[in-house]
């Protein structure tokens, strides 16, 4: 079942019903595709309609953050809770590491896939992460038959948001891998470069207050926060 949040359908789903689902659509056959949008990105969505088909075009909408969460709510169609990214990425890792499906991370600063992929080996023991690369590169061909000749069949794709997602769309099948995840900032954190707030914040759903003061320049793209609220209200308004 999907919830209509400003035109963006999410998945009704708990964390374990997310990562189950990840694992269904990564032994299913064909390429599939899931992203974690946040408000901002529900915002991009409805500036841009390449953006909002490429979000719900996805097999699996997962609501990451807890601003989507408040949106559904005030709509009155509430969602379950948060699927974060970064929890849904450790979730199907910790299976897969158990049924040796094989990875590839691709996105980031140079170097840090390769690092997240080192931490990641030594945290799921029996992960198997069969090639890296970053992501700064400009032509997608190379990338496509880096990971098609790595036989992955997983796929983190951390490019940022909405690049990933358009990634995904327009590459996804020609990798050869049947899921491929669209997780922003995640390699940031995987890889020891950035750190997630402290569980505290991650509970209270103040996770984006932390980051807001480690990294004061996002103040722009978090004022997207406010306004798709107000968005929300306006839209609960009109279905009234
Ligand atoms: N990034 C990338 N290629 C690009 C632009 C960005 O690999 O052309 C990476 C960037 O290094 C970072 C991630 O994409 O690791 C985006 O992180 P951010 O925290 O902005 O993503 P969010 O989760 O907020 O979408």
């Amino acid at each position: 079942m999907r919830v209509d949040v400003l035109g963006v359908g999410f998945d009704s789903l708990t964390p374990e019903q997310a990562v189950e689902e990840g694992m269904r659509l990564l032994h299913a056959p064909g390429a599939h595709y899931v992203v974690t949008p946040n408000p901002e990105i529900v915002e991009a969505c409805r500036g841009d309609g390449a953006v909002m088909d490429a979000v719900n075009g996805a097999d699996l909408v997962l609501a990451d953050g807890i601003g989507v969460i408040y949106g559904a709510k005030i709509l009155g169609t509430p969602l379950p809770g948060r699927v974060t990214g970064i929890s849904f990425a450790q979730g199907l890792m910790e299976r897969m590491a158990e049924s040796g499906e094989t990875l590839f991370l691709l996105g980031a600063k140079p170097g840090y896939a390769q690092q997240a992929a080192e931490n990641l080996v030594r945290q799921y023991p029996g992960l198997r992460i069969v090639g890296t690369n970053d992501g700064y590169f400009k032509d997608d061909a190379p990338i496509v038959e880096k990971i098609r000749a790595s036989g992955a069949q997983a796929v983190f794709v951390c490019l940022g948001a909405p690049k990933q997602e358009l990634w995904m769309v327009k590459n996804g099948p020609a990798t050869g891998a049947h899921l491929l995840v669209g997780l922003g900032g995640c390699l940031d954190v995987f890889s020891g470069n950035v750190k997630r707030a402290p569980v505290l914040f991650q509970k209270l759903g103040m996770e984006w207050f932390y980051r807001l003061c480690r990294e004061p320049s996002r103040i722009g793209r978090m004022m997207k926060l406010p306004l798709f609220l107000i968005h929300a209200a306006g839209e609960r308004g009109k279905r009234k």
